[in-house]
């Protein structure tokens, strides 16, 4: 094939994501009038934050009493005690100001009969540290996610903003660049549409690049959310925080996985077995099927193991709604409705729905501060800021989840955490006098980035003896097989053998369009690599958490462990080797008194 196009481009800062994070950071950058430039895999209003269905969390006390220390005090509940308190104090605390801010850039939440926000019960939210059931959830029907990316979407196009913000979508970020001092000054990119290697400079680079289940059989995730921001950060020496803890969300349509809100159960809905048992009054006796997602879903594989599961394989659950009755269904949950009877043929006013525990979400990510700044280790400093690199969103772990996050806290990280980055980036230029390389000719481009541009012509010269989808498929039965719910040693260490033997094959893997333009070979079997990546460091740090912890359970270690095992994971990656280091837990709110560990029960 013919040499591979390549073109530079400057900015002050490059953002990579343009779900919920990357806008609501490109919304601060721009008020700086600082020149922004979008990278996305996909047009903006296309990423995954567009299915989010439930709503998104703050103490606004619009249906019942409530305060920003009850959420506080859930979501490090939630968290299994593993979340960061100065964190989640900052994110409950500013949650309601959030929200008034999206009111008032139109966002279009549904109402009560007074014409205030509608909020909706969620599992895990509660009131009075646990008393009863919160309704904290503000929604747009079950639409709540594609009404923020659109609202979010909007205000960049604003006039104020527009002239400073600029969208490469369809452009695929393949790797990071790091200046001799560890600083990040740029993005190599992959020009999906026409082809070709572009590389984006920058003074700061922010990363928004969404979630990563597609490494399983069943997941709710969207085909991009591949893992590529954590294996690029990870190529750049950058470790990963507690990716052991995979988020199963209890209702996931049986066998494709579409998700199904839990605001189904938040408006009174709930989950049968085979018997016809409400069978979540076993392991939740208070809030029953709103418990949090974790305990949820152990239930309901728990309720398969012991027989009674439905259908012929006696593999799922159903979930009743019908009696809610066709008029609410129809105007509070019509996606649900319409996703049901799309997937299934079911009409779920008049019949159950068939789900199963299906992966959702990753609580870990790449480390930051609350500032969303990526911190790494150096020396005695666990917390050690790289100059110009932030990240927000899901591919972030701040850490606001812990081991367990709790529906509908994760649209509120989008915009809290996103807008932290892109403030704190802006700040981080306007006080500081940074040089880009100037200017940044193509020796440069050499330098930077020649192991990439090497990376990619190899993959069009090279027949390869493997393709992608072989290993791609053994990849995502594996996981659900041996990573899913339920863990044990055994299952762990297969799984570890079975990633050797892909990341083997991988190696060998070729693609067969040799073409420029939406080669989709190319980006599938890149993706495959960062699924693989992430694979491993999950499976690794599974291993050695020999405790069980919010969405992480052994069955050969049941119980937690907080004398020992009370710390966040950091897992590095070299070639196939997984180096792994510990760093403890943020325990001290900002204001707030600490909440102990205790158990969780719900
Ligand atoms: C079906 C579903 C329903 C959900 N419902 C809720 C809910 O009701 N409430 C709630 O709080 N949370 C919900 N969540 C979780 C929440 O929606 C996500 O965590 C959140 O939207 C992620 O937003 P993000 O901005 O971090 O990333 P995304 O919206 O996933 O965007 C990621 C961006 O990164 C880009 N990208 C990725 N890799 C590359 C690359 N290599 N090169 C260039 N660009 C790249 C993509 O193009 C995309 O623009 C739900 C999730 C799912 C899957």
């Amino acid at each position: 094939m013919a040499d591979i196009p390549l073109k530079i481009h400057e900015a002050d800062v490059v953002i990579v994501g343009s779900g919920g994070a990357g806008l609501s950071a490109a919304v601060q950058t721009g008020l700086a009038h600082l020149k922004t430039v979008i990278i996305s895999e996909v047009f903006p209003t296309r990423s995954h934050t567009v299915s989010a269905q439930g709503g998104i969390n703050a103490a606004l006390a619009n249906m019942d009493e409530d305060y920003w220390i009850w959420h506080m005090y859930d979501t490090v509940k939630g968290s299994d005690y593993v979340g960061d308190q100065d964190a989640i104090e900052y994110y409950t605390k500013n949650a309601p100001s959030t929200i008034y801010m999206l009111e008032h850039w139109g966002m279009p939440f549904s109402r009560t009969k007074e014409g205030r926000i509608y909020q909706r019960a969620f599992g895990g939210q509660t009131r009075n540290f646990g008393e009863t059931l919160a309704h904290r959830s503000c929604a747009v029907a079950d639409r709540s996610g594609h009404s923020l990316l659109h609202t979010l979407f909007e205000r960049t196009l604003r006039s104020d903003i527009a002239p400073y913000v600029s969208y490469f979508s369809e452009y695929y970020a393949l790797d990071m660049i790091r200046d001799d001092s560890g600083h990040v000054i740029g993005v190599v990119s992959w020009n999906m549409v026409d082809g070709g290697i572009n590389i984006f400079f920058g003074k700061a680079v922010i990363f928004a690049t969404g979630g990563n289940t597609r490494n399983y059989r069943t997941n709710t995730n969207a085909h991009i959310n591949t893992g590529d921001g954590w294996s690029i950060a990870m190529r750049a020496g950058i470790p990963i925080e507690d990716p052991e803890y995979v988020q199963f969300h209890p209702t996931g349509i049986y066998t494709v996985g579409n998700l199904i809100t839990e605001g189904v159960r938040g408006e009174g809905g709930y989950l049968l077995n085979s018997e016809g048992e409400r069978f979540m009054k076993k392991y939740a006796p208070h809030v029953l099927d709103l418990a949090s997602r974790d305990v949820v879903s152990r239930g309901m594989a728990q309720e398969i193991r012991e027989g009674k599961g439905v259908g012929s394989k006696k593999d799922h659950m159903l979930l009743k709604l019908d009696h809610l009755g066709h008029d609410f269904i129809m105007d509070k949950l019509p996606g649900i409705w319409e996703l049901a009877y799309k997937f299934t043929g079911i009409d779920c006013t008049k019949d159950p729905i068939p789900v199963e525990p299906t992966a959702h979400y990753h609580m870990g990510g790449i480390p930051t501060n609350r500032f969303a700044q990526v911190v790494i280790p150096e020396g005695d400093n666990h917390e050690k800021p790289v100059p110009g690199f932030y990240a927000a969103g899901e591919c972030a772990c701040v850490s606001l989840h812990g081991s367990n996050r709790l529906g509908c806290n994760s649209l509120l990280d989008l915009v809290v955490t996103g807008t932290q980055a892109g403030r704190q980036a802006s700040k981080w230029i306007l006080e500081n006098d940074i040089e880009l390389p100037t200017p940044p000719v193509e020796y440069l481009a050499d330098k930077t980035a020649g192991g990439t541009i090497k990376k990619i012509q190899n993959l069009f010269d090279y027949e390869g003896s493997v393709r992608m989808d072989e290993i791609l498929e053994k990849l995502r039965d594996s996981m659900s097989t041996n990573m899913g719910v339920f863990r044990t040693e055994d299952s762990i260490k297969r799984q570890l053998d079975v990633l050797a033997d892909l990341r083997k094959k991988y190696k060998k893997v070729g693609i067969q369009d040799k073409g420029l333009s939406f080669n989709l070979d190319l980006i599938e079997t890149l993706e495959l690599g960062s699924l693989l990546d992430i694979s491993l460091i999950g499976t690794t740090a599974a291993l050695n958490r020999t405790e069980s912890r919010g969405a992480h359970y052994r069955d050969d270690y049941p119980e937690r462990n907080d004398k020992e095992w009370l710390e966040h994971t950091l897992t590095f990656l070299n070639n196939d080797k997984v180096d792994i280091k510990y760093k403890p837990v943020r325990m001290k709110p900002l204001t707030a008194p600490t909440f102990q560990p205790k158990k969780r029960v719900y």
